[in-house]
């Protein structure tokens, strides 16, 4: 053997032994790892670690620690300026420019954040009706968050008779549940239980001749074959003083879920465990076909169907707290 050759066989054995020993070394290590209790505990907590996050985020958010906006999911600022570009686009009484103008801007704000939106078009008592239905895959929806998107024709209950006849502004009644959903829909994970989300039209038009209450909705199911476990419908949700009592026909099982989620959120002060008030809204056609379906309503707002339901006087916050309630409650529903 020359020199040359014995350099060769040496550094060969080297890597040799390095390899053997770098195998047993490992086999040690990864044999000690599956066992060694530190590594059972650096374990366990990754696998649960999201979901008692999230438990804890919502008490801290609300109760403890509200200047946190990074742990915010759902923004009230956001749902409010939504307020706004609604009362901008003028009274959305159907067949009107601001309804029209309206309808458009709710499916934009929709297909920008991801959504699929279809248009449900049909007619009722000689009216034509759209419904706008967003949608993120092709299953069948296990919730649907309905709201009104018209306004009513005349502000009937304002004190002033001459103003009787005006058209209501809507900020809070048929603003304020859509800006709700439409938040929503830009901060729901994607992998919620299917929802859909329901812009239903023509709610509040009755008493008036030749109209009624509630026909978009009503359309909607005589029309559209959907069994949802659960439909809630949010409806004058922003008044800045906010008081959403239990409604008389809404399913009590499901109302008595959002009412707890609000509670664990610190919310109970707005959302009251009572029943008080019993309302024809888009949750009673579904209700009457079998699917249980909850109205979340503040009743108590002296500027319903007056011309003073403006953006003054509803407020980020109230929208907050019940984006807050349902998004918390879609995501108990989607564990
Ligand atoms: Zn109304």
């Amino acid at each position: 053997m020359s020199r040359r050759a014995i350099g060769i066989y040496l550094i060969g054995l080297l890597l040799l032994t390095m390899l053997v020993g770098g195998y047993y070394l490992a086999a040690f290590d990864y044999g000690n790892l599956e066992q060694s209790p530190f590594a059972t505990t650096q374990r366990y907590p990754t696998g649960t670690w999201s979901r008692e996050k999230l438990g804890t985020q919502n008490l801290h958010r609300s109760e403890k620690d509200p200047a946190t906006p990074d742990v915010l999911l759902f923004h009230g600022d956001r749902a409010f300026e939504d307020i706004l570009t609604q009362v901008g686009f003028g009274p959305r009484i159907p067949g009107s420019i601001g309804h029209d103008k309206t309808r458009a801007w709710i499916q934009k704000e929709l297909e920008d954040a991801g959504w699929i939106v279809l248009v449900h078009s049909t007619e009722r008592l000689g009216h034509p009706i759209y419904n706008l239905v967003a949608q993120r895959s092709e299953l069948p929806p296990k919730i649907i968050l309905g709201a009104h998107y018209d306004t009513r024709q005349f502000a009937d209950r304002d004190p002033d008779p001459l103003k009787a006849s005006e058209p209501v502004p809507g900020a809070n009644d048929g603003a304020s549940g859509v800006a709700v959903l439409l938040e929503l829909a830009r901060v729901m994970p994607i992998d919620t239980t299917p929802t859909w989300l329901v812009f239903f039209d023509a709610e509040d038009n009755g008493r008036i001749p030749e109209w009624d209450w509630i026909l978009g909705s009503q359309a909607f199911v005589e029309e559209i074959s959907v069994s949802p476990q659960a439909v809630v419908i949010v409806d004058m949700v922003g008044d800045s003083d906010l008081n959403i009592y239990f409604e008389g026909y809404s399913d009590a099982r499901i109302r008595s879920e959002i009412w707890t989620v609000a509670d664990e959120l610190g919310y109970s002060e707005y959302f009251i465990q009572e029943e008080r008030h019993t309302i024809v809204d888009d949750h009673l056609p579904f209700i009457q076909a079998g699917i249980p379906a909850v109205d979340i309503i503040d009743f108590d707002y002296e500027f319903w169907h007056t011309t003073e339901d403006t953006s003054d006087k509803v407020s980020p916050e109230s929208l907050q707290i019940v984006g807050d309630t349902l998004m918390h409650w879609i995501l108990e529903r989607s564990r």
